[in-house]
C-alpha cells in the first residue's frame, strides 16, 4: 500500500450540470469537463455520455480509464447507499437509477458514491483543514444546511446511510417551518433559502425600506437573500443586523450540540461562512459557551474551510479516495 501518487476520477452530479475531473492523491485536480446535459435529461441519454466524457477527460490527462483506480459519483440526495442509486428529488428528473452499477460496467473500476455534505468533510479530511486529524465535522451552508462527521477515522454514515443530516437538527420546535416539514431545524435559522424567505417576508410590503438600496438587490424582492443579510448587517441596518445575530446565534446552538454530541477537535464552517469569514465567526464563538461544555469546546477548533470554492471540484475525487481507504486500497 505504498502511497505514490494515483489518480482517481469524480463524477459530480447536478441538474443542470455534471462535472467530471480526474485528480491525483494529492488532490491536484489534472483534467476536468462538463457532460453537457444534467440529470434533468432522461438517465438513458446521460449515462452514455458521462462514460463518453470520462474517457475523453482521461485522454486529455494523457492516461487510459485502466490508469485511474477508482471512480467517486457525488450527488445531491436522497440516496440509496445500498443499492448505488439516486432516488427522485425535485431537482433531478432521475428516479431510482442505478448509477453506481452502471458505472462499474462502464468505467471498469470500482466506484463509490456520497452526497455533497459528505464529500465535503472527506475533501477537508483529506485535503484541506482537517488534514491528519480523527474526529472532524463540516457543516455546509449554502441554499440548505449540510454536514459530515469523520469520527474515530472513518466517515460517519449510519444504519442507512443518512448519518449527518446537521442541518435538521431541531433547535426549537416552535421555530420557523423547514423544508423538511419540521420546524425549527438548523437550516430554518441559518440556510440561504430560509433566510431569504424570512427577510422578504418581511420586507414584501415596505419598497422604500433601505435593504432594497443595497448593490445586488436592485429594488426587487427576490434579490433580498442571504447576502443581503450579511451586507445589511456589515453596513449596521436594523433588521438585517437582527437577522444576522440570530443565524449566528442559531448557528453556535448547532455548533454546541454537535460539541457535545461527537467531540470533535474540529468543526470546519464552508460556503456562507467561507464568505463572511471573521464576520460570522466572532459572533458564533461568542455565543459558543452558551452551548457546548467547556471540555468539549476547549479541544475543538471552529475555523472557516480551508479550501473553500475548490472543496465542490473535490467533492467526487474525495468520494473515490474514501472508498478505496475503507477497502484498504489507500491511505490519507
Ligand atoms: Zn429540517
Amino acid at each position: 500500500m505504498a502511497n505514490e501518487t494515483k489518480k482517481v476520477l469524480g463524477v459530480d452530479i447536478g441538474g443542470t450540470k455534471i462535472a467530471i475531473c480526474i485528480a491525483d492523491t494529492n488532490g491536484d485536480i489534472v483534467a476536468s469537463d462538463r457532460v453537457p446535459s444534467g440529470a434533468t435529461a432522461p438517465y438513458d441519454q446521460v449515462m452514455p455520455q458521462i462514460i463518453d466524457v470520462a474517457k475523453k477527460v482521461a485522454a486529455k490527462a494523457g492516461l487510459q480509464l485502466s490508469d485511474i483506480i477508482g471512480c467517486g459519483i457525488c450527488a445531491p440526495g436522497p440516496l440509496d447507499m445500498k443499492g448505488g442509486r439516486i432516488m427522485k428529488s425535485p431537482n433531478l428528473a432521475w428516479d431510482a437509477v442505478p448509477i453506481r452499477d452502471d458505472l462499474v460496467k462502464g468505467l471498469n473500476m470500482p466506484v463509490y458514491m456520497d452526497n455533497d455534505a459528505n464529500a465535503g468533510v472527506l475533501a477537508e479530511w483529506f485535503f484541506g483543514s482537517s488534514k491528519g486529524k480523527k474526529d472532524v465535522i463540516y457543516l455546509t451552508m449554502s441554499t440548505g444546511v449540510g454536514g459530515g462527521i469523520v469520527s474515530g477515522g472513518k466517515l460517519l454514515t449510519g444504519a442507512t446511510g443518512i448519518a449527518g443530516e446537521l442541518g435538521h437538527i431541531i433547535l426549537d420546535v416552535n421555530g420557523p417551518m423547514c423544508g423538511c416539514g419540521h420546524f425549527g431545524c438548523l437550516e430554518a435559522y441559518c440556510g440561504g433559502r430560509s433566510v431569504a424567505l424570512r427577510l422578504q417576508d418581511r420586507l414584501r410590503f415596505r419598497p422604500d425600506h433601505a435593504m432594497f438600496k443595497l448593490p445586488g438587490v436592485d429594488g426587487k424582492l427576490e434579490n433580498l437573500s442571504f447576502q443581503a443579510v450579511r451586507e445589511g448587517a456589515k453596513l449596521g441596518i436594523p433588521i438585517a443586523v437582527e437577522m444576522w445575530d440570530e443565524i449566528c446565534f442559531r448557528l453556535a446552538q448547532g455548533i454546541g450540540i454537535l460539541m457535545n454530541t461527537f467531540n470533535p477537535e474540529q468543526i470546519v464552517l464552508g460556503t456562507a461562512a467561507y464568505y463572511a469569514g471573521d464576520f460570522l465567526l466572532k459572533p458564533v464563538l461568542h455565543y459558543l459557551p452558551r452551548f457546548a461544555w467547556q471540555e468539549a469546546s476547549r479541544c475543538c477548533e471552529v475555523c472557516i474551510s480551508g479550501l473553500g470554492l475548490k472543496i465542490g471540484e473535490l467533492a467526487g475525487p474525495s468520494v473515490a479516495l474514501n472508498g478505496l481507504y475503507e477497502a484498504g486500497q489507500w491511505r490519507p
